[in-house]
């Protein structure tokens, strides 16, 4: 038997069963008890949030033949509604706009309009993606919905509304979709594992929910694609290997670097990333996901109902964002949804997103210039020392700070040159001294707080505020 893909097989049967758009179909089911359904309706939201789920429903409801009127609760069963289900019904007229957009398709509807419905009370015109009509297909849809038969109703369902006329709009009463909640999909993924008595590891779903990004139909064909490796258990592991998700474990140790202030760890955590086939794009999306998720942390607390995360990460990110402060996360945060753009029209990507990452490495809090000016009047300024950002020495810097762990507090406050002195005499010394006082030396050289005050302003468009 060949393989239905799971959004066709598991899709929503009715009002009830359609997931995460609650109080559209308390409104629907309303109308039909009522007997108040619209003539059209509008339903709005991105891709795979259960448009053309609801129009199969309210199709469904409004032509069920085990009933003598419109239903809240289709049988699912009689011709009609199985007909309906596989988009084949000859009253449940389904129309793709985006490839049947001209003037005359839109003609021979109206022209087949006025006929009565073959079987059914109802003939129902469910129109997808109909902001992709041309302007002639929308005046000639315009008529028929100014003065439709009785017998007609129809759905349009649009990814962006803004893009139909208001003309149409006024005719239509309209429903924006929700994005469906990370823990909405993961609920659905569990329970259809189940169903298909698939194994999985816990690990997997949230993570997964996650990237489907509020679309149910974006998440179970990603669930698709890792069913068909024929591994199992599914595992997270998986995920990272098969959907390309990067490695959570090294974004984890890329934002330790960063919140480490270590310059050559970042770079090495970057290259690390890289060398997995991840772009800087998706490497600098995962990074304002994390960084999002520690400010939650900062902000909310670790047991934030607001975190989308598994035991672990919840313990991962709680640790992490003791390196930072709640206005670097901000910051951070913005500077790399700026960046985001900039390094999507860039030649040199790498280049951009390195830059900004050492810009975070060297001032984990935010600077501002008063701060930077008070920075430079304190201490005298040491002879640069080499820095070097090779192999060898990152793997110096990771040994500095697994001796260091436990006084990584250092970073979360802004601490008295006494008590820094202090803790790292407790700590290996040497190598924590230099790289403090290569760091302090880097901030204080006034060409470098040039070049940092030009790269918020610059890349990033965050000016300083005076
Ligand atoms: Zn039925």
């Amino acid at each position: 038997m060949a393989y239905t893909v799971l959004a066709r097989k598991y899709r929503s049967q009715t009002f009830d069963d359609v997931i995460g758009q609650d109080p559209i179909s308390r409104t629907l089911k309303n109308a039909i008890k009522t007997g108040r359904v619209a003539h059209a309706y509008l339903f709005a939201g991105t891709r795979g949030v259960g448009k053309t789920t609801m129009a199969r429903v309210l199709a469904k409801s409004l032509n069920c033949l085990a009933f003598d009127a419109p239903t809240t609760e289709p049988c699912c069963r009689c011709d009609s509604c199985v007909a309906v289900n596989l988009g084949e019904d000859i009253d449940v007229i389904e129309i793709d706009g985006a490839t049947n957009n001209g003037v005359e398709q839109v003609r021979e509807l109206r022209q087949n309009a006025i006929y009565r419905a073959a079987r059914c009370r109802f003939k129902i015109y469910i129109i997808d993606e109909v902001h992709m009509l041309s302007v002639p297909a929308f005046n000639a849809l315009l008529k028929i919905l100014e003065e439709p038969p009785s017998h007609v109703k129809f759905s349009l369902a649009t990814t962006e509304p803004n893009k139909v006329i208001a003309t149409i709009q006024s005719r239509c009463q309209r429903f924006d979709f929700s994005n469906i909640g990370p823990n909405l999909i993961a609920g659905q993924l569990k329970s259809i594992l189940k169903q298909e008595k698939i194994k999985y590891e816990d690990d997997l779903i949230l993570p997964l929910a996650k990237m489907a990004n509020g679309s149910m139909r974006d998440g179970l064909s990603l669930l698709d694609r890792l069913i068909s490796t024929g591994a199992e258990p599914l595992t997270a592991e998986l995920l990272e290997e098969f959907l390309g998700s990067p490695n959570s474990e090294k974004i984890y140790n890329l934002i330790g670097e960063i919140g480490d202030s270590s310059a050559a760890g970042t770079f090495a955590a970057i290259e690390d990333l890289i060398s997995t086939g991840l772009s800087e794009v998706q490497l600098v999306d995962s990074l304002i996901d994390y960084m999002r998720d520690l400010m939650v942390v900062k902000s909310a607390g670790a047991e934030s109902e607001l975190l989308i995360l598994t035991a672990e990460q919840r313990k991962r990110t709680g640790q992490l964002a003791e390196k930072f402060d709640t206005a670097a996360l901000i910051y951070n945060i913005t500077a790399l949804e700026k960046l985001r753009w900039a390094i999507k029209n860039s030649d040199t990507p790498r280049a951009l997103l390195e830059a900004l990452l050492l810009r975070f490495t060297l001032s984990e809090h935010f600077l501002n210039v008063d701060e930077l000016l008070s920075q430079s009047q304190a201490g005298p300024i040491k002879k640069k020392q080499p820095t070097n950002v090779k192999s060898k020495a990152s793997s110096e810097a990771r040994e500095t700070r697994d001796e260091g762990r436990g006084t990584n507090n250092e970073h979360g406050s802004k601490p008295e040159p006494v008590i820094e002195e202090q803790k790292q005499t407790k700590a290996t010394p040497n190598r924590l001294k230099t790289r403090s006082q290569r760091k302090n030396e880097i901030l204080n050289d006034p060409a470098v707080k040039t070049v940092l005050l030009g790269l918020d302003a610059t890349i990033t468009g965050i000016e300083e505020e005076k």
